[in-house]
């Protein structure tokens, strides 16, 4: 029997995989959610689930040591990985990667600085603005940067906007539309094509019916 490894975000986005799994017939044997296991055996004999950090999710798969992911868009601009396809948009966890700065802010006239835990997006989108900015890596409560001063703006999720609005600042720039996608490794989408094919036809199938 072909075995599948299936590597999922923890999170808000497992809160939003786990009843579409649930309608292909794919479910853990043990409560995710309470349980501190990383591994989880499922209904399907063939297949198993890893719960990752979803900055870990592409990298699990571009090596094969996990066969399919589910991540969210943003964790997939930020690694920019090789060895994997992208081939459903389940259209869950839906938000957006903006700029966001002080609440009413004029654009700042020297070199501006930009606090954000997606260093390689952000790099990417202010080159193409042509903006030259210093970017400042951290790995959370990146809303806190303007207030302090370390930053003159921070690039961001945004979903309703209301953590930025808590902390005075407002949403500005729209870098991209963000989803989770299902990836698959690319020599496991050749050598388990059969069994990797079915899953993804289903998940597309409810996606597609919701
Ligand atoms: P909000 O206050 O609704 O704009 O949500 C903002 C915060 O929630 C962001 O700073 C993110 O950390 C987190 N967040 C919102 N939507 C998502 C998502 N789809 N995936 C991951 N994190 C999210």
């Amino acid at each position: 029997m072909t075995q599948i490894t299936m590597a999922l975000t923890k999170g808000r986005i497992l809160k939003e995989t786990l009843p579409l799994l649930k309608q292909v017939n794919i479910e853990p044997l043990e409560d995710i959610f309470t349980s501190r296991k990383l591994v989880f055996s499922t209904t399907r004999d063939d297949l198993r689930l890893l719960v990752l950090r979803g900055s870990d999710v592409p990298t699990y798969v571009q090596f094969g040591a996990a066969d399919i992911g589910i991540a969210g868009k943003d964790g997939l601009l930020e690694h920019q990985g090789d060895g994997y396809y992208e081939p459903v948009d389940l259209g869950i966890a839906r938000c957006k990667l903006m700029t966001a700065v002080p609440k009413g802010a004029e654009p700042y006239r020297g070199r501006v600085r930009v606090a954000t835990k997606y260093i390689n997006v952000a790099r990417k989108y202010y080159a193409q603005q042509g903006r030259q900015v210093d970017l400042i890596k951290l790995y959370g409560a990146m809303e806190l940067a303007p207030v302090l001063d370390l930053a003159h703006e921070i690039v961001d999720i945004v979903d309703t906007g209301n953590t930025l609005k808590a902390n005075g600042l407002e949403p500005r720039e729209h870098i991209a539309d963000i989803s989770s996608r299902v990836i698959v490794n690319k020599a496991a989408m050749k050598t388990k094509y059969p069994v990797i094919k079915d899953i993804l036809d289903a998940l597309a199938e409810v996606v597609s019916a919701s």
